[in-house]
């Protein structure tokens, strides 16, 4: 491939474009075509250097140094603004990036500055406390202060949502940050970033390096400079992140993954959990951190659930993500494709029986696409592979239970704990499975729900931490204890009171 042929996105860093120190970049692909559009910078050892260089001289010097908290609000208002006006623009990139559909997707741009606007909110409401201390003549007061630079690493399932939760806060606490997005999908991070200079934001508060987690992702993370990193991504990078940051003595709020109950109840209304069971596994071609990937129904049901289930998934238009029509689109990454495709198989060879789907479309006008079709599995037992590993695709599978109890076992019978649906009528039931069930969410009589305003994290072993609500701030802030005495006489050290 020629470079000329495709355009070049560029990191930004200490508010300049640059190209990667080893002048290597990477194809980006277009998951509907399979085919690369764009190039962004394979970034080292030497561009972190460059990045955390720049974060951590506009946060101990410079213009964001020096500014009053509410200043920072202002400026991250501003930020939503500008971001709130390029959605549409955000949104398209994305899509061709990472084959989520339009539809979602300008949804999806529109809501996220309000993760801005709620955070800048918050930069000027953050109290220390004055300590009513049991010695005499001392005055302790606390005070909360920002921890310097922060690493957000992102996947590509959501680029510019997931990256908005951390970053967002992040800096409304008065740190500076360098970002790495996927390697599978930066081009909407970096169209993103450049708007912060546009906002009004000081040179250097927001950096970029592109790459591949090894090369660029560990460097950043064991930076001397880099005092917290923020990552959402899967079990085998989170675990490095934590392992490295364990080494160097930082912080870290881990988003990891899911392998979600979505839990049918006999009293349900059931068109409703038929639409939230769908919207909870088909939704993003099931590339969701809270996919609700395991549908537990309840027995007596179970056939009349099931056909229902089924004939509605069946409707789903697959296509072109960027036409307003489409409900399924393409997995986003070749690798994540095949091992879609091959937890189908192995789902096969355990015994799941196929109700739905199973593969690829055979429409030859998504051949060229990285596609699979909604797919639906009955005969699951949650011992199975396909119950207890995270596919990351649209493949459901339905797991039966008797009672309350059974469902809570098997909703727990899980090393995950992101996220849980519950469907019933009962009010008793719901506060019973919702103080049950070991997951950082849980939805009842509702799916997918998400707000700038509510925490957001894992249980066991999807997660350290929360992003969101007023307590995520708390994650980008340190707490100092200032003590001043006011006493006339510095007692004589010798002489012990
Ligand atoms: P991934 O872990 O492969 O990559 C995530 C990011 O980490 C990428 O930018 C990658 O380059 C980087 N990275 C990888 N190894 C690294 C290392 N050793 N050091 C530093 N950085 C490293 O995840 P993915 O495949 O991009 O995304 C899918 C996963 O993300 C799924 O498991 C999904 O459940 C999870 N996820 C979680 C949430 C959440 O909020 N809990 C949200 C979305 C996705």
């Amino acid at each position: 491939m020629s470079e000329q042929t495709y355009l070049k996105i560029r990191n930004i860093v200490g508010g300049k474009e640059v190209d990667p120190v080893s002048g290597d970049w990477i194809e980006t692909f277009d998951p509907y075509l399979g085919r690369p559009w764009a190039l962004i910078p394979r970034c080292g050892q030497a561009d972190v250097e460059a990045a955390v260089a720049a974060a951590h001289a506009a946060f101990s010097s410079g213009p964001w140094s020096q500014m009053k908290p509410s200043q920072r609000g202002k400026l991250l208002r501003r930020f939503a603004a500008v971001m709130a006006e390029n959605a549409e623009r955000l949104a398209e990139i994305e899509v061709r990036d990472n084959g989520k559909l339009m539809a979602e997707m300008s949804v999806q741009c529109r809501y996220a500055p309000e993760w801005f606007e709620y955070f800048g909110g918050l930069a000027d409401k953050i109290e220390g406390a004055v300590i009513p201390i049991d010695k005499p003549e001392m005055f302790n007061f606390t005070k909360h202060e920002p921890l310097g630079v922060v690493a957000c690493i992102v996947p590509w399932n959501s680029p510019i949502l997931l990256l908005s939760w951390k970053l967002a806060a992040a800096l409304a606490a008065g740190n500076t940050a360098v970002i790495k997005p996927s390697e599978f999908a930066s081009a909407s991070i970096l169209e993103l970033a450049r708007l912060f200079e546009q906002a009004g934001f000081p040179a250097g508060v927001v950096n970029t390096v592109t790459g591949y987690g090894n090369e660029v992702g560990e460097p950043l993370v064991a930076h001397s400079l880099v005092r917290k990193v923020a990552f959402t991504g899967g079990e085998i990078g989170g675990r490095k992140v934590y392992e490295t940051a364990a080494k160097h003595f930082k912080g870290v709020t881990l988003e990891l993954g899911g392998k979600s109950p979505n839990i049918v109840f006999a009293d349900a209304n059931l068109d409703n959990a038929v639409k939230g069971a769908i919207s909870g596994i088909f939704a993003a071609s099931g590339q969701t951190c809270i996919a609700g990937s395991r549908l537990l129904v309840q027995k007596s049901i179970e056939q009349e659930f099931t056909q229902r289930l089924v004939e509605f998934a069946a409707t789903a238009r697959m296509g072109d993500p960027k036409s307003l029509d489409t409900q399924v689109g393409p997995i986003t990454t070749q690798p994540q494709y095949q091992r879609v495709l091959n937890y189908i198989d192995i789902a096969r060879q355990e015994g799941a029986k196929t109700l739905l789907g199973g593969g690829k479309p055979d429409d030859p006008a998504l051949k060229q696409g990285w596609f699979v079709q909604p797919t639906i599995f009955c005969n699951v037992r949650n011992s199975m592979r396909i119950a207890q590993e995270e596919v990351f695709g649209p493949i459901l599978s339905i797991i039966p239970f008797a009672d309350d109890d059974e469902a809570i076992a098997i909703g727990n019978d899980i090393a995950y704990g992101l996220a849980a649906g519950v469907w019933t009528s009962s009010i008793a039931r719901a506060f019973k499975m919702s103080d049950k069930l070991q997951a950082g969410t849980v939805w009842v009589n509702t799916y997918r729900a998400v707000s700038y305003m509510s925490p957001f994290g894992g249980y066991k072993a999807s997660g350290l931490g929360r992003e969101s609500g007023q307590d995520s701030i708390y994650e980008f802030l340190q707490t100092k204890s200032v003590w001043i005495s006011f006493a006339d006489k510095v007692a004589n050290p010798f002489v012990l009171r």
